[in-house]
């Protein structure tokens, strides 16, 4: 059955490309009624950031991404944290190396740093520790057994590097790109253990993808140059036939098209980047937050789902589950996918429509006691249900209503300069009169005002935004007769009287 791993690193938060690896094994996993695993990758132990790993966990669960084994939740095959499971590589180095496959290398960083700047100099900035440079380089395929055995011995630094093989044709199918063939001669001889007893990512990668019976590898472009050198270890570890399928994802661009999409880009263009907020706890910087920012995930997800699949049908709006449904690898594309961040507003605004207004009441209680805002839950019902067409974000709601709690200081220009004239005052009064006659609810209302225009002789343009401007100090908004009827006959009648004044 399938099985899938989002496996980040928590060398800092979790940014919209993480999640969207993690959305579309989740999706992926849900699909083939598969199981969704998190595994936690922190063998490079000197870029661990303290709250990473627990943002990553909020994260997943507050975009609703359950994840079936992890670190919080262990499954057959745990432990699910690269560091607690520490004791399990060194045996596949060891193996490696034993099988000829795999060599000890010595060469401190000074000396290999000395050997690139040499190597620049000789106008090859491309150096690379292989099967040309490692002859004349200071590893258990140069020195003699006894000298390494003295060295190893004498708990000298070392390192345990992948001895690639030259000319060799590297070949894998990838579910999104088709057929990825490379050359062995352009992969390095790389680190796959260290010295301090960690493996390195590579290593760590293969063994535990296959000890947890992974059986799609779904991952984010960047690691494409990786995946041939994964190859090679599945065939050197002869598990080759159970190696998982690759599927690496489309890059997310910046919303110009220019280059991908970076950690930075979202405080300075301006929309957030990361699902949660975040605070850099050494410049104190904070980065914005989808959802600080009032986004719904169900719309952060919406939008992510798009970044790089569609459902090839002109549906735009999809939950969770309908995406579980209706995705497939067949439909992620290879091209890079342009990040818009007016289209997550737009849908942020799809999803607030969709919420009671119990959830939103709820969601904007904060906003209404920072305002000292005192207010009835079924008019704040009835006020939301009126404005929530115009908002975009919960907090536009109260934006969007301010004139329900504060009569208004000022008339909007433009309304006061086209629309209101001479009779408006008069006309105004015979509005107090004729509503006065009503119980107040908008349909009477409406009714009382339609009256007045046919006795009038005149159309609404010549009374509605003038009524409207007296009562909120707004050209536009909500329908004018169920504001009346919510601000009600007393409140109505001061505003139009303070307005004509
Ligand atoms: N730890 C890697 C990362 O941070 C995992 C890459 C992979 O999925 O193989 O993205």
């Amino acid at each position: 059955s399938v099985r899938v791993r989002f496996a980040p690193s928590p060398t800092g938060p979790l940014h919209m490309g993480g999640v969207r690896t993690a959305l579309y094994n989740y999706l992926f996993a849900k699909k083939h009624n598969g199981t969704f695993i998190l595994r936690i990758e922190d063998t490079d132990q000197t870029r661990l950031v303290g709250k990473a790993e627990s943002y990553i966990k909020e994260s997943l669960e507050w975009c609703g991404l359950n994840v079936d084994e992890s670190p919080w939740k262990e499954g057959e095959y745990g432990p699910y944290r690269q560091s607690d499971r520490k004791h399990l590589y060194r045996q596949y180095a060891e193996q490696l190396i034993k099988e000829d496959k795999a060599y000890y290398a010595f060469d401190t960083a000074e000396e290999l740093d000395a050997m690139r700047e040499k190597a620049k100099k000789a106008k090859m900035p491309n150096w690379q520790y292989n099967s040309v440079t490692r002859n004349s380089m200071k590893n258990s395929l140069t020195l003699s057994e006894d000298e390494v055995k003295a060295k190893l011995d004498n708990n000298e630094p070392y390192t345990i590097r992948l001895k690639v093989p030259r000319n060799e044709e590297v070949r894998f199918h990838d579910e999104i790109r088709g057929w990825v063939v490379v050359n062995s001669s352009n992969i390095d001889d790389k680190v796959i253990f260290k010295g301090d007893g960690m493996p390195t990512y590579h290593l760590a990668n293969i063994v535990d993808d296959h000890l947890m019976k992974i059986t799609h590898v779904i991952r984010g472009e960047e690691w494409l140059p990786s995946a041939p050198l994964h190859v090679l270890l599945y065939r050197f570890l002869g598990w080759e036939d159970t190696m998982p399928t690759f599927a690496h994802l489309p890059l997310i661009l910046k919303p110009d098209g220019n280059g991908k999409l970076s950690k930075r880009d979202g405080d300075r263009l301006g929309f957030p980047v990361f699902p949660l907020q975040w605070e850099n706890e050494e410049t104190g910087e904070v980065s914005m937050g989808y959802r600080e920012q009032g986004y719904f995930p169900e719309a952060f997800i919406n939008t992510l789902a798009f970044l790089g699949w569609n459902p090839g049908t002109n549906q735009e709006i999809f939950t969770l589950s309908e995406l579980v449904e209706a995705f497939s690898l067949e439909r992620v594309g290879k091209a890079g996918a342009k990040f818009d961040a007016k289209k997550t507003e737009w849908y942020n605004q799809q999803y607030l429509r969709t919420k009671d207004n119990k959830t939103l009441a709820e969601l904007i209680e904060p906003q209404l006691a920072d305002n000292k805002i005192e207010i009835d839950r079924d008019r704040l019902y009835s006020i939301i249900e009126l404005t929530k067409e115009r908002a975009t974000f919960p907090r536009d709601i109260l934006k969007e209503a301010e004139f329900f709690f504060e009569a208004p200081s000022t008339y909007d220009e433009k309304t006061v300069s086209k629309k209101w004239k001479e009779n408006t005052p008069e006309l105004l009064n015979k509005v107090i009169d004729r509503f006065g006659d009503t119980d107040y609810s908008a349909s009477e209302l409406e009714v009382a005002f339609k009256a007045i225009l046919e006795d009038e002789s005149i159309g609404f343009g010549k009374l509605g935004p003038q009524l409207r401007v007296a009562l909120t100090g707004k050209g536009m908004g909500p329908s004018l007769f169920q504001i009346c009827e919510l601000l009600g006959k007393e409140e109505t009648e001061a505003r139009i009287k303070r307005a004509i004044e």
